[in-house]
């Protein structure tokens, strides 16, 4: 790697676009550097903002030397310098987009929905928050993925106490993902989060781990001494309850005690420097990152991320080019970005409003709901909710009521065995949460974004097929079978997934997680290991608070809920929106009694947080990540028609363009997963600056102008098969067993009386042993058909080599500076050998014209 500043300026992919601004010999030395993966931007706009964030800390006041024989009285001081500052507060940005191709995308469940480029880079952003001796720290981590993943916050601590020691570890470090929904995945030790991905994903993983990891770095680095400012507002049309009829479950008088179903309020932390300038921004506002529906195939940071560049690049504008703006998650449980709502894209009727189905006989997936962009435009959608978050942010922060924070910093953390937690009900009498499982309505999908066969939102009772199904899965991927008294601890939820028991060859699911709380002077954050529904997250708030006044914190205590932190549990809905088993009760995967164990734990933990006691740490969880089945292919070798190099063009850019125009040019083209990229890009759109004669950069792959697609020209209908979240699961079941489960043979069978469960239990009294009763069973189903030998089909995906075709596209600013252009393309092929060699693909120069 380069020297500090080169580190910084590449970590940053708002400073790389930075370097447009700037003279031309940073393109050139970009492209030699590009060979060793480095990019140096040693530059004038650079400096100032290096200069602006690390020099502060040192601000010690200095004295006059030569005082010309005055006595100390006599001398008149400069200004006072400004406060010293409340805390320390560091602040980190790093890039962990990883693979952009050929890996599903984590969020929809859908198999079919497969990457091919990027539209938004995902980044990592740290803060770190200490008092003024940097005893007690504080690290919030904000995360463009999917969700907190426990094997990325356990091997994120393992290096970091590498290299710090016990400064950062599982207790003071909170990871909380913005859950966009188009993102890599792959990246969980548990099974069941890994279906539709074909299991762990290396390059996923290892992506996460490297940008978290360096987003912390770069914070511990830059630490400076600042003051914090809280402050909350509402943003309006940014969100909408997608299962109204579930909040509706939860006391009417509860209900009244709120305007609305969603909470519009956002809390926002700002970070500011002794002399009072902004150089940071927290914000918490709940809203799921699915305003890019299951169709999309361009990695994404959706809303959220949209939002956090928006503000960053206003920044940049003021000179501030290591701004760090998180838009944070919340208690989004319930809550969609798709404000026009669901209808019935068939009919345009609307859904059944406790099934979400449409027609008959009922199926949900034509229940679509869509965001407020033009046509359903999910770009757009994505667009206008980012802004609003963006334009809510700004204004809240220019209004009054803004408070100062002041206090200590601490945190409390305690690991818990959640499928074995005691709650006292309101009744008195106790009741236990359940080893993880999941409902049928969890097969439904949700409003934004629907899942298939004949499953339905608010499923209440098993049906007879799917009894059997998941009777027979609980014989073959389970080393010990579901009891009774299992299926009875989810009611009223019919369990289609006893996922708690599915071990074959490891868990599918998490038992135990991270109850944490960090608190910075009066704002405690709740850091919770799963989706909160609005009313969860309501309770949790008010529960926590009173605890915390209680114990002697003030009476203007702010709780915010982080959600998606450190592991995630899917959902935790409150009792009574658990009964009506919408999508978000049916995946409350410790049972209807989750919600009340958290209020419990964390409410117990507010004492260690306020008295600096250590919790009883509780059980560590395993890392199984050497257990992980990968079962994407690798990359294979780059092709190309004869007389063809990498990077020649197939379309070529027009020669002029008018402002407010697509610009779209082709290439051939190599598979992106041949190197990740991280904190560089895959392109650049470069104009001419004709006073120096040099090219500048001024758009990026990371850029919302921008997109980049990658396409293999063969096979492309594997990725655009329609599979369901059932089927990915019976492949993996599959290629895991050896056998395939064929759901309509069992059917046939069933209604015509030659199959029933008898049939599913060992009619050999002499079987001894877990292994023996499954061979016994498993030839029995395959002599009934019912079990099919599998070949593993998951490997068979991709062919073994193939052309490729890059496609870049660029929305012209209406506003963009006239002037010559070219774009580039930046990629890397494999050869046969093994050998990855870069290469670069360029259109003709192109004018742009008002
Ligand atoms: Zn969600």
């Amino acid at each position: 790697m380069g020297n500090e500043k080169e580190d910084k300026e590449m970590l940053l992919g708002v400073g790389y676009k930075k370097s447009k601004k700037r003279s031309c010999w940073v393109y050139f030395l970009g492209l030699l550097a590009f060979l060793s993966f480095i990019i140096l931007c040693g530059l004038a706009g650079y400096h100032f903002g290096h200069e602006y964030f690390f020099h502060n800390q040192n601000s010690h006041k200095q004295y006059p030397i030569d005082n010309g024989g005055l006595t100390i009285d006599d001398m008149v001081f400069p200004d006072p310098e400004p406060e010293p500052g409340d805390y320390y507060v560091g602040m980190g940005r790093f890039d962990v987009t990883g693979p952009i191709a050929e890996v599903n995308m984590m969020g929809y469940a859908v198999p079919s929905q497969i990457a091919h480029g990027l539209h938004m880079r995902l980044h990592s952003r740290a803060f770190i928050f200490a008092d003024l001796e940097k005893k007690n720290r504080a690290v919030f981590v904000s995360i463009d993925s999917g969700m907190g993943s426990q094997i990325i916050k356990l091997e994120v601590i393992k290096r970091l106490k590498a290299k710090y020691g016990d400064i950062y570890n599982e207790k003071n470090v909170v990871m909380s993902g913005t859950h966009s929904h188009s993102g890599p995945a792959g990246f969980f030790q548990f099974l069941l989060f890994e279906v539709t991905s074909l299991g762990f994903i290396k390059q996923s993983t290892d992506s996460f781990i490297d940008g978290v990891v360096k987003s912390i770095e770069m914070a511990h680095d830059n630490m400076q001494k600042a003051n914090l400012v809280i402050t909350s507002g509402d943003v309006d049309d940014a969100n909408i309850n997608r299962s109204p009829s579930a909040y509706t479950h939860n006391p009417e008088e509860e209900r009244a005690k709120y305007q609305h179903n969603t909470e519009h309020e956002m809390t926002l932390l700002k970070i500011e420097s002794p002399s009072g300038a902004e150089i940071g921004l927290v914000t918490w506002f709940p809203v799921h990152g699915t305003c890019m529906n299951n169709t999309n195939e361009l990695i994404s940071s959706d809303n959220k991320g949209r939002a956090s560049t928006l503000y960053e690049t206003s920044m940049i504008k003021e000179g501030k080019a290591d701004f760090v703006a998180a838009f944070a998650q919340a208690n989004l449980g319930d809550v969609s970005p798709n404000t026009a709502g669901p209808k019935c894209i068939d009919t345009g009727k609307p859904c059944d409003y406790e099934q979400s189905t449409c027609n008959f006989p009922p199926r949900v997936k034509y229940c679509i709901a869509f965001g407020p962009g033009k046509n359903g435009d999910m770009f757009q959608s994505t667009d206008i909710i980012g802004t609003r978050q963006f334009d809510a942010a700004k204004r809240i922060l220019s209004e009054p009521g803004s408070e100062r924070i002041q206090g200590p910093v601490s945190f409390a953390h305690q690991y818990v065995d959640m499928t074995k937690e005691e709650v006292t009900l309101s009744d008195g009498t106790k009741a236990t949460t359940c080893k993880p499982g999941m409902g049928y309505s969890f097969a439904a999908g949700t409003t934004d974004g629907p899942g298939a066969m004949n499953f339905k939102q608010s499923m209440t009772h098993g049906t007879p097929l799917w009894t059997l199904a998941t009777k027979l899965i609980g014989k073959i991927v389970c080393k010990t079978e579901p009891p009774q008294s299992y299926f009875d601890c989810h009611k009223p939820k019919p369990v289609l997934l006893p996922t708690g028991y599915m071990d074959i060859p490891y868990a599918w699911h998490p038992s135990v997680v991270d109850v944490q709380l960090l608190r910075v002077g009066q704002l405690v954050i709740a850091a919770v290991p799963g989706e909160f529904t609005t009313m969860a997250g309501r309770r949790l708030k008010d529960a926590v608070k009173a605890k915390a006044i209680e114990q002697g914190m003030p009476s203007d205590t702010r709780i915010v809920i982080a959600g998606l932190s450190n592991v995630y549990t899917h959902y935790i809905a409150t009792l009574e929106e658990f009964g009506a088993q919408r999508y978000e009760g049916a995946s409350t995967i410790f049972g209807p009694h989750s919600h009340a164990a958290y209020v419990h734990r964390f409410s117990n933990l507010v004492g260690n947080l306020v008295n600096g006691t250590t919790a009883d740490p509780g059980p560590s969880p395993q890392n199984i990540m050497a257990k992980q089945i990968e079962l994407l292919p690798k990359p294979r070798p780059d092709r190309l028609p004869a007389g063809k190099k990498y990077g020649d063009l197939i379309i070529d850019a027009e020669e002029s363009y008018k402002t407010g125009s697509n610009v779209m040019v082709k290439f051939y083209g190599s598979n992106p997963r041949h190197n990740m990229k991280l904190g560089k890009t895959y392109l650049e759109v470069q104009r001419l600056d004709s006073t120096a004669g040099k090219w500048e950069t001024s758009f990026t792959d990371g850029d919302w102008e921008t997109k980049f697609r990658w396409e293999r020209l063969s096979n492309t209908n594997v990725s655009r098969e329609e599979l369901t979240v059932i089927d990915g699961i019976f492949n993996l079941i599959a290629a895991i067993t050896g056998y395939h489960i064929n759901l309509n043979r069992m059917e046939a069978l069933m209604n015509n009386g030659e199959f029933s469960e008898s049939d599913l239990e060992p009619n050999d009294n002499t079987l001894r042993g877990f292994e023996a009763a499954r061979s016994h069973l498993i030839k029995k189903l395959v002599t009934k058909g019912i079990l099919s030998p599998a070949e593993n089909k998951l490997k068979a995906g991709y062919p073994d080599t193939d052309e490729s075709h890059v496609t870049i596209e660029w929305d012209v600013p209406s506003n963009q500076q006239e002037g010559t252009y070219r774009i580039l393309y930046l990629g890397d092929h494999l050869a046969e050998s093994g050998n990855i060699t870069s290469f670069q693909g360029m259109t003709s120069e192109f004018q742009v014209r008002k």
